[in-house]
């Protein structure tokens, strides 16, 4: 039995259930900034795909909410 791969199609609770790590990078600026899964789940509730939270981060430089987001697994550590 294996864990399916986790990506932006996975929930905010399976996410932080595996301590990945998620990043967001903005497309219009390119500031990257980590994203706190925790303050997530409490904010947008742990069923939800992190792909519909990459919708409404703003970017912390130059306040565009046109974010992409990368997850780091660190069960591959
Ligand atoms: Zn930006």
């Amino acid at each position: 039995m294996t864990n399916p791969p986790l990506s932006d199609h996975s929930t905010i609770g399976e996410l932080e259930a595996a301590g990945a790590n998620v990043t967001a990078i903005c497309r219009s600026c390119g500031t990257a900034a980590s994203v706190n899964l925790r303050t997530m789940r409490l904010s947008f509730g742990a069923a939800t795909p992190l792909r519909r939270i990459a919708l409404r981060i703003a970017c912390t430089g130059c306040g565009a909410a046109d974010c992409s987001v990368h997850v780091t697994d660190s069960r591959d550590d």
